[in-house]
């Protein structure tokens, strides 16, 4: 058996040789081709396909090409191509058959095993060359179109290409349901520090080798940092459960056992929709479980999407609608639930927006609570509710008391409540305390007790009357309720329309309320029979569509005009 010529004795191993694998059992083909090739190339040499996958495994990375004898003991030229194919770093060696019957029914059977191209023998020593040529360079054009398309540490796309390459996936696979993935190693910054460099490396390289290995029904990318993305085929029993089991295997087996994944899927990817936005949307999206410990995935689709977006929308343009005079007041009435007389208002905010006409409060404020811009808009609306108020005591106008909301941040901000303090002392007289309340919401009381706590101090100590806004909504606390520096009590809308089933809660609250000297309001009251009930348990107000929906001012004015005609204000 002849043994593969080492590449140091090879004729003229010069550095920009390429180098040529010939297999053949037969060493005068073996020689023949040696000595075609070897003023161009270096030749190493094997007697058959065994001896071709020893040499392949050690050097794939310097071979430019095999030319491929069918025929062989040990290991025929077929058996060889589809160990090669089955083999990621192999079968990246391009692979040239030589037949020797006409058989075309086996050349296709190469072809398919990986096989580049085919050469019939007796060779014609200029087509050979010629081929051999062509390969060659089409095929390091590849590879060095994949050099830079590719990471080199995790051997996947890297952004542009993967984009580029997701598009074509997208194509290949229409009309079937996608999803998209993006997945982030947690605190990855910190790993190099921790399990050093290489370890780092080696669970990248894992983490790729295992995208690489489903790359059927996915594509993947690395885009550094420890951030990968995927575009995969969304499968029959391919759910959340899957993925994350999919993925304790996968970490079971790294080298960093402990590192945690954190995973956004976006699922499935509308057919009309841009790739990246489709990514940028749940780049958005992964920030909410940034921080978190205990959530690792978040999934969503197109409507939670189209929903992200509105609110990006919105985002986008709360100031400039501020400045453009988009938001405006509007007033609820009051109503003493004995005898009907008006007592009072609530003031509430509307956005009339350019594009999107009237968007919902339900929808803005807690928008607004997240990014803020709360503290803004609540300004805006206490400043028009003071202004308007004083306008119309100096018009005349019989004016009753009207609250304003105050979100969970206007009360954590001390410096605002300072300002509406300040305010209110400077310019007693233009509008007298008793006509301008304030109603907190219940769920402050979750967090930062005492700054709220303080600060409500504050606005009673300049003599704001403080209405508990949405009692009975979700987290209620009765215990606590003798602690609070408040007024009122206001009856949730969701304990309104439970009246029916529900009664005696009822009851015990407006019982327990006046126990501690509050007042009570119920919201959100539509019905006489609701009505009726309500002033049976001795609630004091009420406020809701039974008597009147919030108001634009000049409407306002009117009712407040027209109630007091008829000695209707309380
Ligand atoms: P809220 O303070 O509980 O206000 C009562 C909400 O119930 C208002 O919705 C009102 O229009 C609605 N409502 C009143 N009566 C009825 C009724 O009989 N039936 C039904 N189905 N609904 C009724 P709106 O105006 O959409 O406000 C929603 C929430 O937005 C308010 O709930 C409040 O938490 C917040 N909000 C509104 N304006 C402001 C503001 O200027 N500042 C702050 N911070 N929050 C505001
Ligand atoms: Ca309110
Ligand atoms: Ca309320």
């Amino acid at each position: 058996m002849i043994q593969a010529t080492p590449a140091s004795t090879a004729p003229a191993a010069q550095p920009s040789k390429r180098t040529i694998l010939v297999v053949d059992d037969v060493e005068i083909n073996r020689d023949m081709l040696e000595l075609q090739l070897q003023d161009e190339y270096n030749i190493l040499k094997a007697a058959d396909g065994l001896e071709a996958l020893g040499i392949l495994k050690e050097r794939y990375g310097d071979i430019s090409l095999m030319l491929l004898d069918l025929v062989m003991p040990n290991l025929t030229g077929e058996e060889l191509l589809s160990r090669m194919q089955g083999d990621k770093l192999l079968s990246s060696v391009p692979v040239v058959v030589m037949t020797s019957e006409d058989s075309s029914e086996k050349e296709s059977r190469c072809l398919e095993l990986g096989a580049s191209d085919f050469i019939r023998k007796p060779f014609d020593p200029f087509i050979l060359r010629h081929r051999v040529r062509g390969l060659i360079r089409l095929h390091e054009a590849d590879s060095a179109l994949a050099a830079i398309e590719r990471e080199s540490l995790t051997g996947l796309y890297n952004r542009e290409a993967f984009i580029h390459y997701a598009r074509a996936f997208r194509k290949k696979h229409a009309g079937k349901q996608l999803a998209a993935v993006i997945a982030t190693i947690v605190d990855f910054e910190y790993l190099a520090e921790r399990f050093g460099e290489e370890t780092v490396a080696e669970h990248l390289r894992q983490t790729g080798k295992m995208f690489l290995e489903v790359d059927d029904v996915a594509i993947a990318g690395y885009l550094g940092e420890g951030r990968f993305i995927t575009l995969n085929l969304l499968m029959d029993g391919m759910s959340l459960d899957w993925m994350k089991a999919t993925m304790r295997e996968l970490l079971a087996s790294s080298p960093i056992p402990s590192a945690r994944v954190k995973f956004g899927i976006y699922s499935p990817v509308p057919q009309d929709r841009e790739l990246a936005q489709v990514y940028r949307a749940i780049n958005l999206k992964m920030q909410a479980i940034k921080q978190s410990y205990s959530e690792d995935y978040v999934v969503f689709g197109v409507d939670e999407e189209e929903h992200l977006e509105r609110r990006r929308q919105l985002a986008a343009d709360m100031e400039a609608s501020l400045k453009n005079g988009d938001f405006y007041v509007v007033f609820q009435p009051k109503h003493r639930a004995a005898d009907g007389a008006l007592c009072g208002a609530e003031a509430l905010v509307r956005w009339n927006h350019p594009r999107l006409g009237a968007v919902s409060p339900g929808e803005f404020i807690p928008l607004f609570e997240e990014n803020g811009f709360i503290n803004q808009l609540d300004v805006f609306v206490h400043t028009r509710v003071y202004r308007m108020m004083k306008k119309w005591l100096q018009e005349g106008v019989p004016v009753v008391p009207v609250s304003a909301n105050f979100s969970r941040r206007d009360l954590l901000d001390s410096s605002y409540i300072d300002y509406l303090v300040d305010i209110r002392r400077e310019f007693p007289n233009d509008v007298p305390a008793h006509l301008l309340r304030a109603e907190v919401t219940e769920s402050l009381l979750t967090q930062d007790l005492e700054l709220f706590l303080e600060n409500l101090g504050k606005l009673r100590s300049v003599d704001y009357k403080i209405e508990l806004d949405d009692f009975g909504s979700g987290y209620s606390n009765l215990a606590t309720l003798a602690d609070l520096p408040i007024d009122t009590l206001k009856l949730d809308m969701g304990l309104v329309r439970t009246l029916n089933t529900k009664e005696p809660v009822v009851r015990h609250c407006i019982e327990l309320a006046h126990d501690l000297g509050l007042c009570v309001v119920a919201e959100g009251v539509e019905t006489q029979e609701q009505l009726d009930k309500l002033r049976a348990l001795g609630c004091d107000k009420i406020q809701g569509y039974y008597f009147s929906r919030p108001l634009p001012a000049d409407e306002f004015i009117t009712y407040l005009k027209d109630h007091a005609a008829r000695g209707m204000i309380a």
